[in-house]
């Protein structure tokens, strides 16, 4: 495995686990095995450590420890968050999303579609922002559930949770937020948003993979996707004790959101101000919206982005093309598409996604090396020429 001592700006794929995280997993993957739920003294001190593990996570979200579930990450969240509603509201068989969420909530829907449920994608303006009329405009009597993210993975803009959980409640609909990149970089008070559920997860948050939590609103009585006594019976399967041990040491870690959030945004502004200072014509997507303090998602006019990603990497700097889940497939971004850039626009966008391990240091470093790997893209041949290329410079 390539361990470069990389500069690394793809903190919305994940981040790296914490020191102090890995030591608070370390005595439950070695002398504290015992099973939460066994009736021995070893298995009481491990459950003892899950409550408080609840209660970490629970102060993170704003929420009642009792509202928390630990799940295996976001896409369980979303999919319990997304099937239980449906089934809590009998005989309501539609739901609303937007077009730019995350694939665990859009594949979900599409499998739903397949199955009968009728499915309304909202639209985004070139800003990514949403049009809570059109929300007004479609949401119905037979809405089950709206589920809308807190903050988009591929470009940081914000939608307006608050206000849309109102009118779905309005309607008679549950509400339901992705919240999994909002989650460590803005102050999140689950109760406050309106949402009856809210998801999120670990390791983006400097927490180890495999483990998340779904908020669900006390009063609302979420059906399990998985059946089990675990979790008080809304979900089943012995517990993931080491790591959820260290998402309560990684929620531990944010007792200061605003400046962990000031922190980012000057990582991020100092390297949208130097970007632009040499490539005035690099397109910031998303920069008139409210967006996350951590990402910047950069249009390099017609180069080839996968190609710039290579190049970036093999200078030491790693950074993304459209989201990690989708960045398997050749598929260009449906984020950027929804947001209507062309096809080329699309495939020459970058996400650098800041993270609390980034100095200013190596801000000026990726600037340093930018131009010059810029530069000798500019004799390679473009994706297309629908996009004038007028700053070679
Ligand atoms: N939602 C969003 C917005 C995400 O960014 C991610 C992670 N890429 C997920 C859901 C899925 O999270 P997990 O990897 O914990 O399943």
């Amino acid at each position: 495995m390539k361990t470069l001592r990389s500069i690394y700006l793809d903190n919305n794929a994940t981040t790296a686990l914490a020191p102090v995280v890995l030591d608070a997993m370390l005595p439950y993957l070695s002398t504290e095995y015992a099973n939460p739920s066994s009736a021995s003294e070893a298995g009481a001190g491990v459950k003892k450590a899950v409550g408080e593990a609840r209660v970490a996570v629970a102060k993170l979200l704003g929420a009642s420890p009792a509202e928390i579930i630990f799940t295996s990450g976001a896409t369980e969240s979303n999919h319990t968050a997304i099937l239980g509603a449906l089934s809590l509201a009998k005989g309501k068989r539609h739901l609303i999303t937007s077009q730019v969420e995350h694939p665990s909530v859009l594949l979900m829907c599409q499998q739903l579609e397949r199955l009968g449920i009728d499915v309304s994608y909202l639209s985004v303006d070139e800003s990514g922002r949403l049009d809570l009329a059109e929300l007004r405009d479609v949401v119905r009597s037979d809405t089950a559930l709206v589920s809308l993210m807190w903050a988009n993975n591929e470009t940081g803009v914000l939608f307006p949770v608050m206000e849309a959980a109102a009118i779905a409640h309005a309607a008679g609909a549950l509400f339901h937020t992705d919240a999994t990149q909002a989650v460590g970089k803005l102050i999140i008070d689950a109760k406050a948003s309106g949402a009856d559920f809210l998801s999120c997860s670990a390791h983006k948050i400097n927490g180890p993979k495999g483990v998340g939590a779904l908020f669900v609103r006390r009063g609302v009585n979420l059906p399990p996707l998985f059946h089990g006594h675990q979790e008080r019976g809304r979900r089943g399967g012995t517990e993931n004790v080491p790591a959820i041990a260290g998402f309560a040491a990684a929620a531990r870690l944010l007792n200061n959101i605003e400046d962990e959030s000031r922190c980012l945004m000057e990582l991020r502004d100092r390297f949208e101000q130097g970007l632009l200072a040499f490539m005035p014509c690099a397109q910031i997507h998303g920069q008139e919206a409210e967006r996350l303090p951590n990402t910047s998602n950069v249009g390099f006019v017609a180069l080839d982005g996968e190609e710039l990603l290579y190049r970036l990497e093999q200078a030491g700097i790693i950074a993304a093309v459209g989201a990690a889940c989708a960045a398997g497939g050749q598929e260009p971004s449906h984020v950027l598409t929804a947001m209507g850039f062309s096809k080329t626009e699309v495939l020459s966008s970058l996400r650098f996604s800041f993270g609390r391990m980034n100095r200013s240091e190596d801000v000026d470093q990726v600037l340093r090396v930018l131009p010059g790997v810029l530069l000798g893209m500019m004799d390679k041949p473009h994706l297309t020429t629908d996009v004038p290329i007028s700053c070679a410079h």
